[in-house]
């Protein structure tokens, strides 16, 4: 058994193959640049006014209550070079090219229009003021966007907002999943006793998606050796990642770790000393990754989180943590038997975290009423009401 610290060690000492493709910046969102960016232009390209006001010059403008003619407008979009004639203001709105000659703007705010002209109200003025000078957001040839960043909407619009179409993004790997269980039955199907409705595909695919990957397969199986082997074999032909739920652990129907030796996947760790998710296993057949989650789905969800999204992050070239791990006051003293590190379903406001009830690893409800998950290093029994604790925004 190794520790929680080990097993993520060991996946991001992974070797992986980024392998990228061009894409429409429109349908980029979620997936990680390959490359880095650059400015195509500067941002503004043109000086731009901030506000609604009139533009002017700054050395029109030498006392209290000046009043200046107001000779022209200036609109957003106005695509024609205005010049200001000194000793007047020009009317101008924001996001519109600032006048020739024009060196400062009064805000609408702090003026009074007369027939002819205004009164500026605002007296000493700044040079540049309400002013947004060329380049003032991005200088052209700066990075815009860092290779390894994973598009959010804001990086689609600061793409677009450069004339940029299209981007160099890193693939998502093909995903395949397999749920074991002889007991397993389809949701809305027929209950016999004994049996139990299937439900870890749901949580792993939607939390994967929540992640931004796909699932591409999703296949069942008995807890049958045979017929593991042979749906596991399937799974391995067009998957670079394939995850197994169930029949991981030491049980006379735990055919995974097995089937997993005969098609040859390579160990690299089994078992965790956490709670939940001990009996996980991480290995490789090839370029393939394989995972196998236990059952218990509680304990499939921890393990998915914990290992599988990071290192799908890795194969994608992230540069972050793909979850944020925030430090958030205890509403509660907690106290955890097992010396093992833990992974307690909580709910974190304003932060402070509430850890919740029913943390067994076969006890899903609570996790559906969470949003984070508390972690307690191994040894870490005992947690006083009001201490700091690692929390994981999952
Ligand atoms: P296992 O890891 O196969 O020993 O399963 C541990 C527990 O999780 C058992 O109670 C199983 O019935 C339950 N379980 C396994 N797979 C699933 C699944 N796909 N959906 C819901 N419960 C499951
Ligand atoms: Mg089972």
């Amino acid at each position: 058994m190794i520790t929680i610290e080990k097993a993520k060690e060991l996946i991001q000492k992974q070797q992986v193959n980024i392998t990228s493709k061009s894409l429409a910046v429109k349908e980029a969102l979620d997936y990680v640049l390959s490359e880095n960016i650059y400015a195509v232009m500067d941002l503004p390209p043109f000086p731009q006014s901030a506000v609604d006001g009139y533009a002017v010059c700054f050395d029109d403008v030498k006392e209290v209550n000046t009043f200046l003619p107001v000779r022209n407008e200036a609109a957003a979009g106005n695509t024609q070079y205005l010049t200001l004639e000194r000793g007047t203001g020009i009317r101008i709105f924001t996001g519109a090219p600032i006048p020739e000659n024009a060196n400062a703007v009064v805000m609408q705010e702090k003026t009074q229009t007369t027939d002819e002209g205004i009164i500026i109200r605002e007296f000493p003025l700044r040079e540049e003021q309400n002013i947004r000078p060329i380049g003032d957001e991005i200088k052209k040839g700066e990075i815009l966007l860092p290779k390894g960043l994973k598009l959010n909407p804001a990086s689609i619009a600061v793409l677009l907002s450069q004339g940029i179409l299209s981007v160099k993004v890193s693939e998502k790997p093909t995903i395949g999943i397999l749920v074991t269980g002889t007991e397993l039955v389809q949701p809305g199907d027929e209950l016999k006793h004994g049996q139990i409705y299937e439900s870890n595909s749901a949580a792993i695919e939607n939390a994967l998606k929540k992640f931004s990957y796909h699932v591409q397969n999703v296949l069942k199986a008995d807890d049958n050796y045979t017929l593991l082997v042979k749906t596991l074999r399937t799974l391995f032909e067009s998957n670079e990642i394939v995850i197994v739920s169930g029949g991981i652990s030491v049980g006379d129907y735990d055919f995974t770790g097995r089937a997993f030796k005969e098609l040859g996947v390579e160990e690299i760790f089994y078992k965790v000393n956490q709670k939940p998710g001990k009996p996980v296993f991480f290995g490789k057949r090839g370029n393939t990754f394989v995972f196998g989650l236990p059952g218990n789905p509680a304990a499939a969800l921890v393990c998915l989180y914990q290992y599988v999204i990071p290192l799908l992050a890795k194969i994608e070239g992230q540069n972050d943590c793909p979850f944020p791990i925030v430090y958030a006051t205890s509403e509660e003293a907690i106290h955890v038997k097992d010396s093992r590190g833990h992974f307690l379903k909580a709910f974190l406001k304003k932060g402070r975290v509430c850890l919740l009830g029913k943390q067994g690893s076969h006890m899903l409800q609570t996790f559906a009423t969470s949003n984070a998950l508390i972690y307690l290093p191994a040894g870490k029994n005992e947690v006083k009401k009001g201490e700091i604790v690692e929390v994981h925004l999952v």
